[in-house]
């Protein structure tokens, strides 16, 4: 166990509407009104993300743990990217997943996570 295997107790992010990290899953295609708001949200985030002091340590704890949402500045497809290039598995519920999230269970993923969330506030 390393000192970025748990998440920072908590960070710039507690008290705002978590949906701006964690925006809701959508089935199917996203209206442009629904992209421009996933997108403002997720730049919203990241700016939270770059004045917060747990910023390092919350980027390096989601590269090994967490595939969804924006952790640490980054959302899911930039970290997916950095753990290739670092060649960092993602360790989750005792599963090992290459990064692409391909063979992630979404479901289970996205109730673990809001657990891991609510934890942090
Ligand atoms: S860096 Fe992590 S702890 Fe800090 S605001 Fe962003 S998500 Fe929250």
């Amino acid at each position: 166990m390393d000192k970025f295997d748990n998440a920072p107790d908590k960070g710039l992010c507690a008290g705002h509407d978590i949906d701006i990290w964690f925006p809701p899953s959508k089935q199917g295609t996203m209206s442009r009104d629904e992209r421009n708001k996933r997108l403002e949200n997720e730049d919203k985030a990241k700016e939270i993300c770059s004045r917060c002091d747990f910023q390092i340590h919350c980027l390096e704890y989601s590269l090994r743990h967490e595939p969804f949402g924006t952790w640490g500045g980054m959302n899911e497809v930039d970290r997916a990217q950095l753990r290739s290039r670092r060649g960092i598995n993602l360790s989750r519920d005792g599963r090992i997943l290459v990064p692409g999230i391909g063979s992630m269970n979404a479901v289970t993923g996205a109730i673990t996570y809001k657990k891991n969330v609510e934890q942090r506030q």
